[in-house]
């Protein structure tokens, strides 16, 4: 007799505490002020998410200057350039940062570095909101973008002055240290942040991905597809050898892949509500109705920040 089908589920995925944080200071400020409220980019990278919200009277705008006079704005967990705090003080509107405390620790290391005048390599990915956000605190002069081993190459940087790198939080833990390296085989006297600036919530959620991939014959990532961590989440797996798809919701899972696999590994990116992973697991075992479902604590189940001033 063949054995039923084994679904695990990722033990660290799902909401991480920047993004609870962030949704939850959504919520309150939806309670005090009402409709229609502002929220300057989506405030987390997830569809399903954004979608909730605009059902609850939530207006995404992508600049301050859409808010009308008197409108109450968030700002999006990923964080934002100096101007723009600047430009909402200036119109006088009352704004609610929900920017994740782990972007904010990035921003006042850019300030730092730029404060000292060192040159300042920020690695991540060019155009996403989180890494316009760090490079508004750094130093136009000293600011150098970087996203894979080509633009390392073509980077001149002045080796008589000092030169650091700095990272944006959600990227691979493992392409990023090979760029890393590659910046310190350039420029050996680099200096990096004091401890990493990928976060703990996309280390764990890459580390547990990386443990499924170890004896699962299928995995499938929640995420949408702007979501940095899931997708590095659907790379993590598939750089180990495992057939990985990267799914916005449980509609788009196609059963078929689950054919002929003893074990299917589930995960979801840090935006996404856990509802998605358990209409994914659902659809499965609508299809294997005898197959078992595991699920480890996750590591992150005491870890909360405190919600901004609403
Ligand atoms: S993924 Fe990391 S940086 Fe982004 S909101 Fe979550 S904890 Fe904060």
């Amino acid at each position: 007799m063949t054995k039923p089908l084994h679904i695990e589920l990722a033990h660290t995925q799902g909401f991480c505490a920047g993004v609870s944080n962030a949704l939850g200071a959504v919520d309150l400020a939806l309670e005090k002020y009402g409709s229609p409220l502002y929220v300057r980019h989506h405030i987390v990278h997830n569809n399903a998410v954004i979608a909730e919200y605009e059902q609850k009277g939530v207006v995404f705008i992508e600049n301050v200057s859409d808010v009308p006079d008197g409108g109450v704005v968030v700002f999006s967990a990923h964080g934002i350039a100096p101007e723009v705090y600047a430009e909402a003080k200036a119109r006088g509107l009352h704004y609610i940062d929900a920017t994740c405390p782990l972007v904010t620790k990035v921003h006042r290391e850019a300030m730092q570095f730029s404060k000292k005048g060192i040159q300042t390599v920020l690695i991540g990915h060019k155009g996403h909101q989180e890494l316009i956000g760090t490079s508004g605190y750094v130093n136009e002069e000293l600011r150098f973008i970087v996203e894979n081993e080509e633009d390392i190459d073509a980077l001149v940087l002045d080796v008589s002055q000092p030169i650091g790198y700095l990272t944006q939080t959600t990227l691979s833990v493992s392409d990023t240290a090979r760029l890393i390296a590659r910046l310190k085989e350039k420029y050996p006297n680099i200096v990096g942040p004091p401890k990493s600036d990928i976060c703990f919530a996309t280390q764990n959620r890459q580390d547990a991905v990386t443990e499924l991939a170890g004896h699962c014959d299928l995995i499938v990532v929640c995420g949408s597809p702007h979501s940095s961590n899931s997708n590095r989440l659907k790379e993590t797996a598939e750089q180990l050898g495992v057939e990985t798809y990267i799914i916005d919701t449980a509609a788009e899972l196609d059963v078929d892949w689950v054919s002929g696999k003893s074990c299917v590994g589930i995960s979801s990116g840090a935006s996404v509500p856990q509802h998605i992973v358990d209409a994914v697991v659902q659809k499965i075992t609508a299809v294997y109705p005898d197959a078992t479902v595991a699920r480890k604590e996750s590591l992150e189940k005491h870890i909360r920040f405190s919600l901004p001033k609403i």
